[in-house]
């Protein structure tokens, strides 16, 4: 019998891209570290207060992108897809170091993530994972967007809506569940924008460095990429990613259902804020003495207090 305990790395990861943002190349070194030690963002370009914990408390203008922030005002931004591979791959506790205010888009996906972590490897380490175990159903509106959270025996689902008014895209629902499904086409799917909205987005001062390699491109019914798409529901599966590695932000890996119509960053980190406000609403829970035979699929968590 075995529990589920941590993971860390391996070994150390070294990743190179240029950031959606600032348009200029980014270092990342992904580290091991130690257990209970979580997510930590390292700003290795600044030299003071450089330590960001990747929390959604410290989740600041999640508009395009999901942003971390501390309490000296030092920033890494685009964290999204690298929380979500750290998510689907069992990763814990490592220590990310880059050397510019955000993450590398990399092919706008999890995929190189992905990749560069089964390259080395996760490693057991002897703390069992805590898991949150949701409640209470909590949900959070916004006009006629909304997310929900509920109950949900250890499994996690996200139920996602995507409505975008355009031929293409349109709307799209899928119900994403962990233990069952195969997250190799979530991992894939890209980041989208519509072609009539770049200009503004540049002019915000954003994206300086997005372009068809780390983006899906649309022009009314036309995809702009030469290759098209990856899956049939890419649009829809990248929200999915997006969510997840938001989710990731809550600290632990989280049993429940999230249902969300036209959900997105800002929408995910107010639920999660609104959730946690409450310790009526979880209790943390994990795993003694069960046989592991899938990291994503469980049975009989043990209740160890909030
Ligand atoms: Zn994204």
């Amino acid at each position: 019998m075995s529990k589920i305990n941590q993971k860390t790395l391996r070994e150390k990861i070294n990743l190179k891209g240029i950031g959606l943002h600032n348009g200029k190349e980014v270092n990342l070194t992904i580290k091991p570290s130690k257990q209970n030690s979580g997510i930590v963002f390292k700003r290795v370009d600044v030299k003071n207060n450089n330590i960001i914990h990747a929390n959604f408390k410290n989740v600041v203008e999640p508009v395009l992108c999901t942003k971390l922030i501390n309490d000296n005002g030092v920033s890494v931004s685009t964290v999204e897809h690298l929380m979500a591979a750290f998510y689907g791959e069992g990763v814990d506790n490592v220590l990310v170091e880059v050397d510019a205010p955000e993450i590398p888009i990399m092919d706008g996906s999890a995929v190189d993530f992905v990749d560069a972590i089964r390259s080395v490897g996760v490693e057991e380490q002897n703390e069992p994972r805590k898991f949150i175990k949701v409640l209470k159903k909590v949900e959070v509106f916004d006009g006629k967007k909304f997310i929900s959270i509920e109950p949900l025996s250890q499994d996690l689902i996200i139920d996602f809506e995507l409505i975008f008014n355009n031929p293409l895209i349109r709307t799209r629902r899928k119900e994403f569940k962990l233990s069952n499904d195969d997250l190799t086409p979530i991992y894939n799917s890209r980041t989208f924008c519509l072609y009539e909205d770049i200009d503004s987005i540049k002019r915000m001062g954003l994206a300086k460095g997005g372009s068809l390699d780390n983006a899906i491109v649309v022009q009314g019914n036309k995809i702009l990429n030469d290759d098209g798409l990856r899956n049939r529901h890419e649009f829809v599966y990248h929200k999915i990613l997006d969510c997840l590695g938001d989710i990731m932000l809550s600290g632990n890996r989280i049993f429940g259902l999230i249902k969300t119509s036209q959900g997105g960053h800002a929408l995910t980190n107010k639920l999660l804020k609104k959730f946690f406000s409450d310790k009526a609403n979880w209790s943390i829970v994990n795993f003694e003495n069960i046989e592991n035979q899938n990291q994503n699929s469980y049975e009989n968590p043990v209740a160890i207090g909030a």
